[in-house]
């Protein structure tokens, strides 16, 4: 079997990056971060304090200035010599990325390569930040709009894409001209970390990009700081909606966030079978469940008990066969949980699910990680029976477990999905113009799949999300992560 090298061969002592400088933090906390593939220790983060971010926002501060005043051109340039680091390193990114959060090579490499298309796109600003104009809105008088950047601003991200969920902001926000501060997960910082030396390397201007490391107090003075002009956040319901939305709202900011899930993935009877199969298999245990856009509900449509029960069983067969294990290790399908503690939360679940009465059909805690240490691996999961009162089927569990639910109709399927509190994603699989066409016109939920498992929009486009699953009006991504990061200024002038 062919195993990838791992890029790091001892403990990393991770420091801030603040001002064009690696710095200690001021906090003598650390966290081990640990490999969940390997139960390995493989780096320590500080646990990060108020004063590293106030060191971070003064420097963004000072580098606003300059910042804003240089050309979109030249700072789009600064993009190019980014991009063109990320692909020298791209492979040693994506190992990195594999070894602090489990998941499985190839899903590293996807990541990055979303990352890297937003730097793509934060390249074309010259153009993207352009605003319009009206000639004699009266005679001889004319009004333009132009784009301006605000200061600096910050992004507070989530553990399970430690790589292109930051991306999703920072090009945008610095190619307008704003300065930036960034907060990796306290779980997986390193792919920031990675990140940040070839930041370094392109040579942005001393306290233009910044990072500081840690998780509760550097999101408290992020959100009290007054410079502070606006707040990118990924992560859950709970800390998206009522300590970030809220606190950042009340000292000002712009506030963009993305939270928690429950997506339903809807199987008509006219379905194409063969190539829905695959489609599912990856959205619901794809980064071992461990995504926003994942399946969470599998919505099968129809009284045909036959087709229902022939296609669940080709569901699990193929479940069954999924490689568990390292992800650095050839022809591994699904890596571990991120950590011990989401594995607790997704054994919870599965309990849950038993003690309300929803049959397990696959029970992912038989499976034998032989070859492994077993505290952060688990198998796919599916429950059949699953009714719309139960917790499984209403609470995000971020996990490889699939809840199946029955209805009659396209009707009661949308209906089941617009139940929900959240409004993240949802598909529908069939083969009919007219249903897929319902279902984007009347499903309540920001990013939509039609035959397709994971409707993962791309840079140019907004990641959307509606209802408990976002917090603000703008997106992050394409025109939307333009608007938030610029002020819209408008000028009449007339010259008699
Ligand atoms: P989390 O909410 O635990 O953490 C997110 C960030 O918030 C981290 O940087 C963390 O340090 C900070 N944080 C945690 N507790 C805090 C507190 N009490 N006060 C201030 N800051 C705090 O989320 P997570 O577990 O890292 O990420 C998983 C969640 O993210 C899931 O709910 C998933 O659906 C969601 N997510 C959403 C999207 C989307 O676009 N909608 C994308 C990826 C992940």
């Amino acid at each position: 079997m062919v195993v990838l090298e791992e890029p790091l061969k001892k403990i990393v002592e991770i420091k801030n990056y603040i001002d064009g400088d690696w710095v200690e933090s001021e906090s003598d906390e650390k966290r081990d971060i640990i490999n969940p593939s390997k139960l390995k220790k493989i780096a320590e983060v500080p646990e990060g304090c108020a004063e590293d971010v106030k060191m971070a926002v003064d420097a963004a501060s000072d580098a606003f200035p300059s910042w804003r005043k240089t050309t979109p051109l030249t700072r789009a340039r600064y993009f190019f010599r980014l991009k063109e680091l990320l692909e020298e390193n791209f492979e040693t990114l994506a190992r990195v990325c594999t070894m602090e959060h489990g998941k499985i090579i190839d899903e590293s490499r996807g990541e990055i390569r979303r990352g890297i298309e937003n730097v793509e796109v934060a390249a074309g600003i010259p153009s993207l930040m352009m605003g319009y104009n009206l000639e004699d809105i009266s005679r001889g008088i004319d009004e333009i709009l132009i784009k301006q950047p605000l200061g600096v601003f910050a992004c507070i991200a989530p553990f399970n894409f430690p790589f292109m969920v930051p991306l999703w902001f920072m090009p945008t926000a610095v190619a307008t001209g704003n300065t930036y501060v960034l907060k990796p997960s306290p779980w997986t910082p390193l792919s920031m970390v990675k990140f940040m030396e070839l930041v370094d390397e392109a040579g942005f201007p001393p306290g233009v990009i910044n990072m500081v490391h840690g998780n509760v107090a550097p999101v408290q003075e992020i959100l009290r700081n007054p410079e502070v002009k606006g707040v990118s956040f990924v992560g859950s319901t709970h800390i998206g909606r009522d300590i970030i939305y809220k606190e950042a709202a009340a000292t000002g900011k712009r506030v963009q966030a993305q939270c928690g899930a429950k997506n339903h993935l809807v199987v008509m009877p006219d379905a194409d079978i063969e190539s829905t199969i695959p489609s599912l298999l990856s959205s619901f245990f794809g980064n071992t469940g461990q995504r926003c856009l994942a399946g969470a509900n599998l919505v099968m449509v129809g009284e045909d008990e036959a087709w229902v029960k022939s296609t669940l069983d080709k569901i699990k067969d193929a479940a069954a066969k999924i490689k568990i294990g390292y992800g650095l290790e050839e022809g591994i399908q699904m890596g571990p949980l991120q950590a011990e503690h989401r594995k607790e939360r997704v054994l919870s679940y599965i309990e849950k699910g038993v003690e309300e009465g929803a049959k397990l059909v696959m029970d992912g805690r038989k499976y034998d990680s032989s070859g492994y240490p077993e505290k952060c691996f688990l198998g796919p999961s599916v429950f059949e029976g699953v009714t719309t009162d139960m917790t499984i089927a209403r609470e995000e569990i971020f996990g490889p477990v699939m809840s199946v639910m029955r209805v009659p109709n396209l009707d009661e399927a949308i209906k089941t999905i617009n139940k929900s509190e959240y409004g993240n994603a949802a598909s529908v699989f069939t083969n009919s113009g007219k249903t897929g066409r319902r279902f984007q016109y009347e499903v309540q939920c920001g990013n939509i799949g039609v035959n397709i498992g994971t409707a993962a929009p791309m840079a140019f486009f907004p990641f959307s999300g509606m209802k408990d699953s976002f917090f603000g009006d703008l997106h992050g991504q394409g025109r939307d992560a333009v608007d938030f990061f610029t002020e819209s200024k408008v000028v009449i002038q007339r010259w008699p």
